[in-house]
């Protein structure tokens, strides 16, 4: 296993997530057998993948004695909410710039995360037009807390940078030692793709430490063209930053797309279906904007004969549960009050 501790990272989760059998949800899609990783039950409040990812981003903040997290994302980011969760328990100040890709979408009597914003009291929010310059944004929130004397410490979006992609390299470690306990034989973990350190970071992890089960990332906001170079560079960083000495192979990023449209958070049918099906199969959360495109990536598999009966699949749940509340009527079918 390759030795993550000389890292510093903090920890914001006890023990393993658990990887659980669905039953019932497999028997309802008459495919392969499906099992769960349930990085929706990781720390903070309440977790997912960003959680990973901040274990080792807040840590280098700490070593650099920033008192104040600058970071950005969608107007219902969960990486937002997870980076304010992580400033408040370390006694740091939290800042966001929320970009909004659909005009007009921000508004933080919103429920769902931006109103958990509001509840963990987030300093400030910047809200910037769809396409602007995030790094930039921040940079500029970054010399407005310096002219208060202040240290900021800036997460790009998603939390996806090598640091961060680490915390998905320490999954897969956690997931290889599990299998091995659980006596599992798996044949391909489904997870999503969007910033792509999980992606980039568990394409890392499995080089890193001769896993040899195939990944199937879910493009939840680009199709493979564009989605696999990002995975690709991702992971690479990864890689160089733990010096392995390795160049990853074009075909160890393995991109599956057509489940986002028709744009990035905005509802589709199958990700409806795919929702009610798992909450109603095993009373198991997905959420609308990534793990409910995800899932109806991996059931449109199984139903295309792309993911085999004979298979075991790992659905890597990554989380996002609190944004179901923004879209209440969506999910149940129903007209808008
Ligand atoms: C951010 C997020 C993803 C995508 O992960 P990336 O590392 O950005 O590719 C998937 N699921 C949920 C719930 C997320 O919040």
């Amino acid at each position: 296993m390759v030795d993550l501790s000389r890292f510093p990272r903090r920890r914001y989760t006890h023990g393993p997530t658990p990887i659980d059998f669905a039953p019932n949800f497999t028997k309802a899609l008459d495919g392969p057998k499906i099992w769960i990783k349930r990085d929706d039950q990781l720390g903070l409040t309440p977790g997912g993948n960003k959680t990973r990812k901040l274990e080792f981003l807040v840590a280098d903040a700490l070593a650099s004695n920033c008192d104040t997290l600058i970071t950005c994302g969608a107007p219902q980011s969960n990486h937002c909410r997870i980076t304010l969760s992580a400033a408040i328990k370390e006694g740091l100040k939290c800042r966001f710039v929320i970009e909004e890709r659909i005009p007009g979408s921000y508004d933080e009597r919103h429920s769902g995360n931006n109103f958990l914003f509001q509840l963990m009291g987030v300093e400030s929010i910047t809200v910037v037009p769809g396409g602007s310059d995030m790094a930039a944004e921040m940079q500029k929130i970054q010399n407005a807390v310096e002219a208060e004397g202040r240290k900021g410490y800036v997460i790009p979006g998603g939390g996806s940078n090598a640091l961060g992609g680490l915390g998905y390299v320490a999954c897969a470690q956690e997931m290889q030692q599990q299998l091995l306990e659980q006596n599992l034989k798996i044949d391909r973990v489904v997870l999503g793709s969007g910033s792509s350190g999980t992606h980039g970071g568990m394409v890392a992890g499995f080089l890193a430490n001769s896993i040899n089960i195939q990944l199937t990332g879910v493009g939840v906001s680009r199709d493979p063209e564009d989605q696999a170079p990002l995975v690709h560079r991702e992971a690479q960083a990864v890689c160089d930053l733990l010096e392995l000495g390795v160049t990853v192979p074009a075909d160890k990023v393995q991109c599956v797309g057509g489940y986002w449209q028709p744009k990035y958070s905005v509802p589709n049918d199958t990700m409806v279906e795919a929702v009610q099906l798992l909450a109603r199969t095993e009373g198991i959360l997905l959420d609308p904007v990534y793990t409910g495109k995800i899932m109806a990536g991996m059931i449109g598999m199984i139903r295309n004969g792309t993911i085999g009966k004979d298979e075991n699949v790992l659905f890597l749940h990554t989380g996002g549960a609190p944004s179901l509340f923004a879209y209440e009527d969506v999910l149940l079918n129903r007209d808008a009050k």
